[in-house]
């Protein structure tokens, strides 16, 4: 009797701690959907759900947002899964030979990762990922708890909790009992800069390849340690579109494979089906394409996974309810009721399917590693003392994608980036070579190939981004097998500094900057020469710093020398003389002292938190060097006089409309200011009666040559031929110009095709230009390609005591084109 009491109250135990979860809805005390939920809370019903089923859901803290709020995954699966978690992550690393040993196919479960809230503002997938983990462990819900036996779920709530708690701060601050639907309400019209990026305004959606953000650089830590089978990224696009989900739109980059494909098309009809049982409007196959590798959808593809991007219509402006276009109220309960829908459909399929999944995952490695997925055999680097510092930073960016590089061994043939003909080459000490075949290898061929083809070229974002251009560094596409086996290793570097005469370390690359930057926070003196000069028999090119001692007199400079150069890898020389040969004596009046500039930049409503962002993130980050950041509308305060240098980043620069403003802003410039202008805000300062620099005239006898009796239905393509999404152009420049010292080489990304007239008569320096035929990688539309030629992208005027340093393309595009760092830098400390 006492036994079967046991044994009746431990069924009873049993059940009612499985009935005993709450539902999200029964967990907040309401619907989902009818508020917006604070990150925190979200987190905290996710936890509350791994107590209640720890044998189900398992949690890993990997990280930390910007302003230190915690980042987390949840897996998710079945308790025969979730007890051998860490033997299923190894059994996956060995399947795609990132790891070694016998993989097992046999009990292998499909690895979905579920992505929410990439975009902070796009609020209906974190609210809508509780009620998934709710379903996949409802201890009622029978399909989930079959589905979960060969499927692991692992979800992240939140991938942007800074853009996504400025969002729903705002949102709950002001909205009432009820909401408003009226897009005029104030509640649908976002503030500046807005949640859909991150604490420095990236869009993240645009980072997973360079990793430029903390958040980035630790979710794909993880994500790298898992390579999921399946990645879903949900979105929200505009209040007035449907829905929209997989097979995507083309282009797809042809490394893409055929199961790649089919089976987003396999997918996209399981969720089709349901959606026409529900009534809901969709569109798949337009608009979101798979070439640009740094997305949540093409990154995971790349890694060998089934990368997905799915959108509800939403966003900033939608709130909790607005009306739409259609005479219809979009609320947020509905969009998180159909990414929910979407996420249990994908469970399903990916369950159905879970076997083929896993052998398809082991197949695409199987071709990563013996080079089906190459379309060259091997990318080499070629070493030079001079590109050192700039191979060491490509070097971080293989690292954090987990890359495979060696030493470079033998003779081969290829194709010479810088001029894309083909040579044959020896490897001489310290070339790299970054082998065609790897795990990694089909991100390795979208990130290196010269050349991607494009099968279709409408895209949505830049179809240029090989890394030989971005890291403006010399490289040979090898179409044979270089010999990889050593691994590859450049010498740490490590000063020792004694009592000197002076010192001085050589501008070539932008470690060389940050030291600079460093040193001048350190209240050090340091000039500049401004001719290249030989020093204890090597070369120093120009722009290299000195540090004298005699300037010095009040500072430890040998020890901040050791600890700032030793932190950027920067070689420290001794000056034991102030006579050079060959070049002006360190005493001479070319020997310029450096300025440390204060430096302003606008950041605020009406400029575009992108480019601002990425200034912004430029100094606090990668230079580290202060930068003073005013709201526009309290422009009228600051102190100019105070002031050294004002950026412009591309925005729309109002005070320039107003004469009076426009006029003492020159007058700024003509005591002696510097402002260094990007993109848009070139063209805007071009149209000031007191600026020299004019863009190029529009060819119009290219569009009166077309055809008037083009067909309608051809619109599309025939826009095309004004259009560039991005591409690369090959930059000659003025290597005597401080603009570009330390520069080798330098390529462009062209968004667009304004360029500048070349100054004549002494009216400014034509510093950087674009020749005839100098597209390097990227699509440019017939007609804008004509256009892209003999004219400026990189010059200075003078205008009284004070310069201007024009780039009318993007040197800090996104933050990951490398070799404008360095132009930056110059702007900021080499342009007098
Ligand atoms: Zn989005």
């Amino acid at each position: 009797m006492k036994n079967i009491l046991t044994l009746a109250l431990a069924i009873c135990l049993f059940t009612t701690s499985w009935a005993q979860i709450k539902s999200p809805e029964e967990y907040l005390g309401r619907k989902i959907g009818t508020k917006i939920t604070p990150h925190w809370k979200v987190l905290e019903y996710y936890k509350y759900v791994a107590e209640q089923v720890p044998q189900q859901v398992k949690y890993q803290q990997y990280g930390e947002s910007v302003e230190g709020r915690p980042m987390y995954v949840f897996f998710v699966s079945s308790s025969k899964n979730i007890v051998r978690l860490e033997a299923i992550r190894k059994n996956n690393l060995q399947l795609a030979g990132e790891e070694t040993g016998n993989a097992e196919l046999v009990d292998m479960p499909a690895i979905v990762w579920m992505s929410n809230n990439v975009h902070g503002n796009e609020t209906s997938s974190m609210e809508s990922s509780m009620m998934t983990l709710y379903q996949l462990v409802n201890p009622n819900n029978t399909a989930t708890k079959a589905q979960l036996e060969n499927t692991l779920i692992i979800i992240d709530p939140c991938l942007n909790p800074d853009g996504t708690e400025r969002y729903n701060n705002w949102q709950n601050g002001i909205i009432g009992v009820t909401y408003n639907p009226d897009l005029y309400a104030r509640e649908h019209s976002e503030p500046w800069p807005g949640g859909r990026v991150n604490h420095y305004y990236f869009d993240l959606n645009r980072d997973w390849a360079w990793q430029t953000q903390s958040e980035s650089q630790q979710r794909i830590k993880i994500y790298n340690e898992w390579l999921p089978h399946i990645h879903i990224d949900f979105h929200e696009m505009g209040i007035n579109a449907p829905y929209y989900f997989p097979p995507a739109a083309e282009p797809l980059h042809e490394v893409i494979t055929p199961w790649q494909r089919e089976f987003q098309g396999t997918i996209g009809k399981h969720n089709a089906k349901y959606f026409d049982q529900q009534g809901w409007l969709y569109f798949t196959k337009e608009r979101f394409d798979l070439f640009y590798p740094s997305y949540g959808d093409t990154y995971p593809i790349y890694s060998g996974s089934i990368g997905m991007t799915y959108e509800k219509a939403g966003n900033s402006s939608a709130g909790l309810g607005v009306y739409t276009d259609q005479k219809d109220t979009l609320t947020l309960v509905d969009r998180a009721i159909q990414h929910h829908a979407s996420g249990m459909n994908l469970v399903e399929v990916v369950s159905q399917n879970a076997s083929k999944v896993v052998e398809e995952f082991k197949k695409f490695y199987k071709q990563a590693n013996d080079g089906t997925l190459a379309s060259y055999q091997s990318y080499v680097i070629k070493h030079e003392p001079a590109n050192e510092a700039k191979i060491r930073s490509l070097m971080e960016l293989l690292d954090k994608n987990k890359i495979r590089y060696y030493t470079a061994q033998g003779a081969f043939k290829g194709i010479e980036y810088a001029t894309k003909k083909s040579t044959t080459y020896n490897a001489k000490d310290k070339d790299l070579v970054v082998p065609g075949n790897q795990p990694k290898a089909a991100l390795v061929r979208v990130l290196f190939e010269p050349e991607a083809k494009l099968v279709d070229s409408l895209t949505y974002d830049i179809t240029g981004w090989s890394l030989p251009y971005v890291y403006g560094l010399p490289a040979i596409a090898s179409s044979t097998k270089v010999g990889a086996t050593i691994p590859y290793k450049l010498d740490k570097v490590s000063n020792t500094i004694g009592d000197s005469f002076g010192y001085a370390i050589k501008w070539d690359g932008f470690a060389s900057a940050k030291t600079l930057a460093a040193l001048l926070q350190k209240k050090i003196t340091v000039k500049r020469s401004e001719h290249a000069f030989k020093l204890n028999g090597e070369d120093f090119p120009s722009g290299s710093l000195l540090i004298m001692s005699s300037n010095n007199k009040s500072v430890n400079i040998k020890k901040s020398l050791k600890e700032i150069a030793d932190q950027h890898a920067v070689k420290v020389h001794t000056i034991s003389s102030g006579i050079i040969e060959g070049a002006k004596d360190f005493g001479s009046a070319d020997v310029k002292t450096i300025k440390a500039p204060k430096v302003l930049m606008l950041a605020g409503e009406g400029m575009r938190a992108l480019n601002v962002g990425e200034v912004w993130h430029y100094f606090d980050k990668d230079l580290q060097y202060p930068i003073v950041l005013v709201n526009p509308k309290e422009m009228e305060r600051i102190d100019w006089s105070e002031i050294d240098a004002f950026i412009m980043p591309s925005s729309t620069y109002t005070f320039l409309r107003d004469k009076t403003q426009a006029e003492s802003f020159a007058n700024w410039i003509r005591k002696g200011g510097k402002v260094i202008a990007l993109e848009s805000s070139v063209s805007q300062l071009s149209a000031q009666p007191w600026i020299k620099l004019k863009p190029m005239k529009q060819d119009t006898t290219l569009r009166a040559k077309e055809n008037p009796l083009k067909p309608y239905a051809e619109r599309e393509r025939e826009s095309l031929k004004e259009y560039t999404a991005g591409a690369i152009y090959k930059v000659d420049f003025d290597a005597t110009h401080p603009l570009m010292y330390g520069a080798k080489e330098y390529y462009t990304l062209r968004t667009n095709g304004t360029l500048y007239q070349y100054f004549k008569d002494g009216a400014g320096w034509n510093v950087g230009y674009i020749k005839e035929n100098a597209l390097m990688s990227g699509f440019v539309g017939q007609n804008l390609s004509k256009q892209i030629k003999n004219g400026l992208v990189f010059g200075t005027e003078s205008l009284g005591a004070g310069s201007i340093v024009y780039l009318a393309d993007n040197v800090l595009f996104r933050n990951f084109w490398d070799s404008g760092k360095l132009i930056m830098a110059n702007a900021l400390f080499q342009v007098d």
